[in-house]
């Protein structure tokens, strides 16, 4: 997290090192330091150097750059996809990549920010040893499931009122196990036009 400047993913300088979430516009907000930090900390035996990882609802771009410092190394390279509904976001969080020095790996692909619905995944660019979900679920999602490595973990904040952020773990046997972890408030994974209403 050092290695990323916050002050690059927020609309409001002034306030870019506390740590607390901040509106980016179109109902979507960018998660205050410390949820980063519990997301990346419990992902953490999965991001290895080359590993694969999908950040879905990437909004501001911040939490997909965190990854890609623990992914990609000078000897390996990771790949971490990052989806988002909302196209300006899209276009926003790569300025945001690029001015905090990170345009060298979206060239090269280390980076791809992609726009669509994070509901479906991203098969294409799987399987995933981690998945990072920035918005909550009201149920557990099978097709992100599906897109595990085997083993290999995602972090989900799952509810519709209450939420809880669930560990799911996908076993070397394919066995799917999970554990809630504690209560949080995201903004909801849903369709674009409810968001934005
Ligand atoms: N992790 C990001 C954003 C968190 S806010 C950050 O910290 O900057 C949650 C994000 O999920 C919002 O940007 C919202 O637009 C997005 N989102 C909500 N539903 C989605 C869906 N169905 N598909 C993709 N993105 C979605």
């Amino acid at each position: 997290m050092r290695q990323v400047d916050r002050g690059n993913y927020v609309l409001s300088k002034s306030e870019a090192y506390l740590d607390s979430p901040q509106s980016i516009e179109y109902g979507a907000t960018i998660s205050a330091p410390h949820m980063h930090a519990h997301a990346a900390e419990i992902l953490l035996p999965f991001l290895r150097p080359g590993a694969r990882v999908l950040d879905i609802g990437s909004g501001s771009g911040y939490l997909s750059a965190v990854f890609h410092h623990l992914v990609s190394s000078e000897q390996q390279k990771g790949k971490v996809v990052g989806i988002e509904h909302i196209p300006q976001l899209v276009e926003w969080s790569i300025k945001n990549l690029g001015k905090d020095g990170l345009q060298h790996a979206l060239d090269d692909n280390e980076i791809v920010m992609l726009a669509g619905d994070g509901r479906l995944g991203y098969p294409d660019g799987g399987p995933y040893d981690a998945i990072h979900v920035g918005a909550a679920a009201p149920v557990l999602p099978q097709l992100l499931v599906d897109q595990l490595t085997r083993p290999g973990r995602m972090f989900i904040p799952v509810g519709e009122y209450m939420q809880d952020v669930v560990q799911v773990d996908k076993h070397e046997d394919g066995r799917i196990t999970s554990k809630r972890l504690f209560g949080v408030m995201y903004v909801p994974l849903t369709d674009r036009e409810k968001q934005t209403m």
